[in-house]
């Protein structure tokens, strides 16, 4: 990472990411990037037909600040038909700019300078940045890869008992997990949520890989358990359900005074965003339940053919239960087991591109993912075929 002498002390250590480094190389090697999670095929008809249509109308112009109502209306239905739970549009449904800027208003709007976040690393990148510029502080408990490959990641409760302190204000969680691929089961989320509630704590789940769960997992809404739908914001996003991650559709349901408190921040950051896509991503929630299980299917069958691929590579590869991603341990192909050299390397050996998963470490626990490699399979069967051809240049 580089940064700016002139860069704030609470952004210190945030500079340009290795995203930015990988997504470079693939362009100068003509590499097929499986590093940034996005995927290069396009969203439902339905969905794009509407926004189509938009462009050119009144909707061009600033929408509503809580975002307009058929969407709100969209999501508490949504949410209503995949969990049961009743949300009012008016007061406890906030449309933002993506899950980013949901967790970010959340952070800003939530946290007193010096409050503490307990969350899961590997980390998403934006939580870390999202609460130091909140002046609030980490504290990381890790997730462990299962010791044979074969297996989940989880966590010890005791090191997520011995993260809270007298200071923790906030629990995040994001499950699915985003890089693990991680589906948090029942009994985790029961241990979480008693520990939100003994300690009083507020809660904010992402959950933008809702729908991209595979074989037998099913994803828990966190919010569900009994006392946590009072304390939780929920985090979501059109961009992974609908392929459409440039739109930046987001939106936070919670109760309205925690929802109230986000719409503050909210407000000063973007005020509004996506115009002519809000009554798209209204239809796109309205569709049937078969769209939703077509769209998890559809990514099992990719999940399946990189991960084949990975194995028949040679490279010992640690299967998800959800999201765009799998994760590889590079030490057998890597003699210093560093996963970034590989990752530097692995455009001249295979022509293809992926991230270190030490960077979605804390700089205190940056051993446990130094060997871990993280590639995206939410690639059309094209590009996905040639990685996995390609990747086996390395067997
Ligand atoms: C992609 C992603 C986001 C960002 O969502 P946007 O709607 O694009 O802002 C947030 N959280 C996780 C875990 C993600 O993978």
């Amino acid at each position: 990472m580089t940064a700016a002498p002139q860069l704030a002390g609470r952004l210190r250590g945030f500079g340009t990411t290795v995203f930015a480094e990988m997504s470079a190389l693939a362009v100068a090697t003509g590499s097929i990037n499986l590093g940034q999670g996005f995927p290069d095929y396009p969203g439902p008809p339905e969905v794009l037909d509407v926004a189509r249509a938009a462009i050119g109308t009144a909707a061009d112009q600033y929408p509503p600040g809580p975002g307009i109502p058929e969407l709100r209306e969209a999501i508490a239905e949504h949410r209503q038909r995949f969990t049961g739970q009743v949300y009012d549009p008016d007061t406890e449904v906030l449309v933002t700019a993506g899950a980013t800027e949901a967790l970010a208003a959340a952070m800003l709007s939530l946290l007193e300078p010096g409050d503490e976040v307990v969350l899961f690393e590997p980390i998403y990148d934006s939580y870390s940045a999202a609460t130091a510029m909140a002046g609030g502080v980490v504290r990381p408990v890790p997730l462990h890869p299962p010791e044979d490959g074969a297996g989940r990641w989880t966590f010890d409760p005791a090191d997520v008992r011995a993260a809270v302190t007298p200071r923790t204000r906030l629990l995040l969680l994001n499950t699915p997990h985003n890089p693990t691929g991680t589906v948090l089961t029942t009994e985790e989320l029961d241990f979480l949520a008693e520990l939100a509630v003994a300690h009083d704590l507020l809660v904010v789940t992402d959950e933008v890989y809702e729908h991209l769960v595979f074989d037998g997992a099913r994803h828990v809404s966190p919010a569900t358990l009994p006392g946590m739908q009072e304390r939780t914001l929920v985090v979501s996003s059109a961009g992974k359900t609908f392929n459409v991650t440039g739109w930046k559709v987001g939106w936070i349901c919670g109760p309205a005074p925690l929802v109230a408190a986000v719409r503050t921040a909210k407000q000063f950051l973007t005020y509004v965003n996506a115009g002519p896509f809000q009554p798209a991503v209204a239809a796109g929630l309205r569709l049937p339940d078969a769209y939703f299980a077509g769209i998890a299917r559809d990514l099992q069958a990719r999940r399946d053919v990189l991960v084949r691929g990975l194995q028949e590579a040679g490279l010992p590869v640690i299967s998800p239960e959800a999201t765009y991603f799998a994760t590889v341990d590079v030490r057998g192909v890597q003699p210093d087991g560093d996963g970034l050299a590989f990752c530097r390397s692995l455009p001249g050996r295979a022509g293809v591109v992926a991230v270190p998963s030490g960077v979605f470490y804390t700089p205190q626990h940056a051993a446990l993912g130094r060997h871990l490699v993280r590639f995206a399979f939410c690639k059309s069967d094209d590009v996905l075929g040639e990685a996995v051809r390609r990747l086996g240049r390395l067997a």
